[in-house]
């Protein structure tokens, strides 16, 4: 998958989700498809709040949080989503279906997102935490920065 498609907003990611639920025995209600198309169609990673505005659009009425946290959890917790803790934001996943480590290139000028996975990350990742004695968890990095066209931007202006 190319880091522009992801950027530009990924409509087939939803249907990507939805072959992997149906593999693992998931269930998708009408909500959680719509919060999967919500976030499909959207270029930078979502708050709660965001979300639940534009399901209360679509609803035609308003739409209570918890269920939507709920919904996000579920995604969250099945590595569907990212969260990204430091903006309280979620990420599309674009390797869904398996549990990683990687990075997050977070843009703090246009607040897109872009995941990348390495394993030579993901093994001095482990090795430094196993020289402590930790065992980690798969989780993402969140490293701040400026995207390519942000960074391009900012060197023209
Ligand atoms: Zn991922
Ligand atoms: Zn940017």
């Amino acid at each position: 998958m190319s880091a522009t498609a992801a950027k530009r907003g990924q409509k087939n990611w939803p249907k990507q989700v939805e072959a992997v639920c149906v593999r693992q025995g998931l269930q998708l209600t009408p909500l959680r498809r719509r919060v999967l198309s919500i976030l499909g169609e959207s270029a930078a990673p979502l708050g709660a709040y965001a979300i639940i505005d534009r399901l209360s659009k679509i609803e035609g009425k308003q739409i209570a949080p918890p269920t939507v946290y709920r919904t996000l959890e579920f995604f969250a917790e099945n590595g569907f989503l990212h969260k990204i803790e430091s903006r309280n934001v979620f990420a599309r996943c674009e390797h869904v279906g398996h549990a990683h480590y990687g990075a997050l290139l977070l843009c703090e000028t246009c607040g897109r997102s872009e995941e990348i996975e390495d394993e030579a990350l993901d093994e001095f990742l482990k090795r430094t935490a196993a020289r402590a004695g930790f065992a980690l968890q798969p989780q993402m990095l969140e490293l701040q920065g400026l995207c390519k066209s942000c960074a391009a931007a900012a060197r023209g202006a």
